[in-house]
């Protein structure tokens, strides 16, 4: 495995579990602590992860190092970011999901993950298999046309019933976002 592969199998991981110890990790990767300790060298250079007592773990997201959003250039609302890992484990930070479905479509084929949040439960979710509420009267003030995302259909429904809106996928949800901005309203993204 290349050091940079086991970087990304780290980061899944890490993703995954929260925080790994050392001695974990060179078991895993069948690789020497000193390997480890060579590897994760640059991700925490980055600030992509932290150390802990005896291992690491993922930087909270509010603790990296940008405070603009990739894409529109706004302030970054902690509350619902998203991430992409690019290939070369570049990390974006997006002020919310339109600017991260935007961005996603624009640098496609560069894109090693994208990662939201769940919009009730705050949990990390994979932007891919998210489920997409536009439309809604729920107002996030940041960028419009707005995108909420869910990791359950059904939370996503429930909300539907409240506050209104479609409930779509990620491609959809993609194209949607394009298609609305080309109407009237606009959209408050730089670009
Ligand atoms: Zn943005
Ligand atoms: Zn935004």
């Amino acid at each position: 495995m290349l050091p940079i592969e086991r970087r990304q199998q780290l980061l899944k991981w890490l993703r995954e579990e929260g925080s790994l110890a050392i001695t974990e990790i060179s078991r895993r990767l069948n690789v020497s602590e000193m390997t480890v300790y060579r590897d994760i060298k640059p991700l925490l250079d980055e600030k992509e992860i932290i150390k802990t007592s005896g291992g690491i773990s993922l930087a909270p997201i509010s603790k990296m190092s940008s405070t603009t959003c990739t894409y529109c250039l706004k302030e970054l609302n902690s509350r619902h970011p998203v991430q992409i890992i690019t290939n070369d484990l570049k990390v974006e930070q997006l002020c919310c999901p339109h600017c991260g479905l935007l961005r996603y479509k624009d640098i496609e084929k560069d894109v090693s993950q994208i990662i939201c949040r769940d919009f009730l439960q705050n949990s990390t979710i994979s932007a891919k298999m998210a489920y997409y509420l536009m439309g809604t009267d729920f107002n996030l003030n940041c960028c419009q046309p707005q995108v909420l995302t869910f990791e359950s259909i059904k939370q996503a429904e429930q909300f539907q019933k409240g506050f209104g809106g479609v409930v779509i996928r990620f491609e959809e949800a993609m194209d949607e976002i394009q298609k609305r901005m080309n109407g009237a309203g606009g959209c408050s993204c730089k670009k």
